[in-house]
């Protein structure tokens, strides 16, 4: 079956167009300033890009844009619409409503609608994409898979935040986390490099990019993670300030004149490395800045590499021991100098990193070494992926 996967932003739409029986990408690409003007940037398989500057002013025009292309005689990839056997939707929020991916009904859409108030940045938009397909494909089955789902096994012990009880049950005030289809996705992956099943491993994963989050997967399920009622929480990111003080918004509010939710863009929009090194949210630039000598760049990346760190700790905690560190996503995939400063807070745990290996970009490979207590191991996510394999097994 081909699987259209995709992932609507506000002004953004990704898509993949996946073979499920050879799990191989036909096309991929992206629309982007959706309602502003409009960029559609294409990529067929073993054919030229195509970017074309053209007016969407709703998700639908982007979504039948993203049809003709992937139908066009010279640019396409399938000859016709009925080609598309399903659609599988990112959708950022589940609540405690979703513990696994639907088939999306009127019924799922309005639970979906349900949760916009826990994800008021993304879940509308998730909401417009779908209502776009539908529009364009009304008969193709669709499929919503939640970022929050794989969470949803937490004890409630790891997701009550210690505040009155009624936010919880009026509001739903506990941790979510996210990222969820690339923590289930690499630690599956991660069990299937050991050679073991999940059932067996307690395996920490750490989705280090632009936004990370870290996890604790015992016997294929998850027990904690980093990211709570929205992403800001856990580790500072490119961007957000990850877990900080909560006293510190009156502080600030008070000190810059701000209101809470000025205080909230400084938080998400720039904070993180990017607050702290005035450089840039990018680990490949703080790198740079680092090795030319830029002290805060290096401080940012080091506080970056010593929370993580504390994470893990707590987590092996969590599990009472744990047999596999995975690393994933944008920085956790390419950035050896950041794998490296993280494994040099784990020799207590019997962490023996291999000094090459550590630093080899992008290569799905264990990087610690035979004698080392637990297995360090680099899996280079594929939520795309995980979205068409999801979508074909519910249908
Ligand atoms: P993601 O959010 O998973 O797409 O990750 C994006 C982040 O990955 C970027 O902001 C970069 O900081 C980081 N990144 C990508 N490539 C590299 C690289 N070669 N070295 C270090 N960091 C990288």
């Amino acid at each position: 079956m081909k699987v259209l996967v995709i992932n609507c932003g506000s002004s953004s739409l990704k898509y993949q167009l996946i073979d499920s029986e050879t799990e191989q990408v036909l096309a991929k690409g992206i629309c982007e300033r959706i309602g502003i003007d409009g960029v559609l940037t294409h990529k067929p398989t073993g054919k030229t890009p195509v970017k074309l500057q053209t007016a969407m002013p709703t998700h639908t025009t982007a979504v039948s844009l993203v049809l003709e292309q992937l139908t066009d005689k010279e640019n396409g990839v399938i000859a016709s619409l009925d080609e598309i056997g399903a659609v599988g939707h990112r959708v950022v929020h589940g609540g405690e409503k979703f513990a696994s991916s639907v088939v999306i009904n009127d019924e799922v859409m309005a639970q979906v609608e349900a949760c916009n108030d826990l994800a008021p940045l993304h879940n509308p938009a998730n909401i417009i994409g779908i209502n776009a397909c539908k529009e364009l494909m009304p008969n193709v089955p669709m499929v919503g898979v939640f970022d929050t789902a794989f969470h949803q096994t937490m004890p409630k012990e790891a997701y009550m935040y210690g505040l009155p009880y009624e936010y919880y049950e009026k509001y739903g005030v506990r941790r979510y986390g996210f990222h969820g289809t690339s923590h289930s996705f690499v630690s599956k992956r991660t069990a299937e490099l050991l050679g073991k099943k999940p059932e067996e491993l307690n395996v920490i994963v750490c989705h280090l990019g632009n936004g990370s989050s870290i996890s604790a997967v015992k016997g294929g399920k998850c027990v904690d993670t980093s990211m709570g009622l929205t992403p800001l929480e856990g580790v500072p990111m490119g961007t957000r300030s990850g877990s900080i003080d909560p006293a510190i918004v009156e502080f600030i509010a008070n000190k810059e004149n701000m209101d809470v939710h000025q205080v909230l863009n400084v938080l998400n929009k720039k904070s993180g490395v990017e607050g702290v090194s005035g450089v840039s949210s990018d680990f490949r630039d703080l790198d740079n800045a680092s090795k030319e000598g830029n002290e805060r760049a290096a401080i940012a990346v080091k506080m970056f590499s010593y929370s993580v760190a504390k994470y893990i700790g707590a987590y092996a905690a969590a599990m009472n021991g744990v047999d596999a560190i995975a690393f994933t996503a944008g920085v956790g995939e390419n950035d050896g100098v950041v794998r490296a400063q993280i494994c040099s807070y784990l020799g207590y745990l019997g962490v023996v990193i291999d000094d090459e290996k550590v630093y080899q970009r992008g290569v799905e490979q264990e990087v610690s070494k035979p004698e080392s207590k637990v297995r360090v191991m680099v899996v280079p996510t594929n939520e795309e992926l995980a979205i068409a394999r999801e979508t074909v097994a519910l249908l």
